[in-house]
């Protein structure tokens, strides 16, 4: 067990009860995996929680949530709408690098890089979710994983991972008579647009037509906008109610379609492949690891 250090994730020094410490859950952990949570009181966070305490080759041993929420203190098995867990809601991010083996991590951009740095002075596993990470921010990740062994996927189902695989080999398949769109959907409450699948989904089309999504990404069309930019990969994107992730990647050319669709019906296929690369990743030396990575679908 640690100390309770003052919250160095956010700064906070406010005054007023002491705040939960990460402690051990009283599950028998021999041999398992000690999992922590950061955003653990997030919809994923949640998730992330029942996937790893249903999972029996892991031990949920922390949860952390941002300075002066309202869930710090609370059970996070309780939370997450199962059983208590004997593991309170802290905001100690340092506490919780030191007690975990793997941290998994789907909060924003901000919160993940400085928690990654912690990660790599504790050479602990940080297994990624989070998405709309700028350039910058993902060298910096990749600095941090010459130190301890990062796994980033802005999708972590294995669906998606497929879709990916299979949209670069079609990419590579037609030419440029094919225009390329990409058609994502998701819940009122999300963020950053295009999803990071999306953007995945382009870079894969990308790689396949041997070109930089950079140079050929059409992102957000309104007005006169001009005919059509030949070779051009454009996205599009919905937001509503509580869809929790569609992507279609549209081959047109004149004459025919073709549409290739991933639906997620439930986050828990998110969670399971976090739970999955934690798991593979214990044993991994430094690196930079994607979900290809994982699932064995690297070339
Ligand atoms: P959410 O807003 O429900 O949850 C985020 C949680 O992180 C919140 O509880 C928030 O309080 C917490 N948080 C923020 N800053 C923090 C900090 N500094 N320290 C500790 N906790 C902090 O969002 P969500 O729907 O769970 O999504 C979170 C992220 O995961 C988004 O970037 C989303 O796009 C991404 N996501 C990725 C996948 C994937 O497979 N990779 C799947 C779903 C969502």
């Amino acid at each position: 067990m640690t100390k309770l250090k003052s919250n160095k994730s956010t700064g906070s020094n406010r005054p007023g009860p002491t705040p939960p410490r990460i402690v051990l859950s009283g599950r028998n952990a021999k041999g398992a995996l000690r999992i922590g949570v950061i955003g653990c009181a997030g919809r994923m966070g949640q998730m992330l929680i029942r996937a790893a305490a249903a999972n029996e080759r892991c031990l949920v041993v922390g949860g952390v949530e941002r300075a002066g929420a309202s869930t710090i203190g609370r059970d996070v098995g309780a939370l997450a709408g199962i059983e208590p867990l004997g593991v309170p809601v802290s905001e100690d991010a340092s506490d919780l690098f030191e007690a975990a083996d793997a941290v998994l991590e789907f909060t924003s951009p901000t919160a993940t890089l400085h928690h990654a740095e912690l990660a790599a002075k504790r050479r602990k596993v940080h297994v990624i979710g989070t998405t709309g990470l700028e350039q910058a921010q993902l060298t910096m990740l990749q600095r941090h994983a010459r130190q301890t062994t990062i796994v980033l996927a802005p999708n972590m189902s294995l669906g998606v991972n497929l879709l990916l695989r299979l949209v670069t080999q079609v990419a590579r398949s037609l030419d440029h008579d094919w225009d390329i769109e990409i058609v994502e959907m998701h819940h009122r409450a999300k963020v950053d647009a295009p999803s990071g699948t999306a953007l995945a989904l382009g870079k894969a089309a990308a790689e396949g037509r041997g070109v930089s999504l950079d140079r050929v990404a059409a992102r957000g069309r309104d007005g006169m906008t001009g005919a059509r930019r030949r070779g051009d990969i454009g996205f599009a994107v919905l937001r509503g109610g509580d869809v929790v992730g569609e992507h279609t990647v549209v081959f047109a050319a004149d004459g025919e379609r073709v549409e290739i669709t991933h639906k997620a019906t439930s986050r828990e296929i998110f969670a399971r492949g976090a739970i999955r690369a934690a798991l593979w990743a214990q044993d991994k030396p430094p690196g930079f690891y994607s979900m290809a990575d994982v699932l064995g679908l690297s070339e």
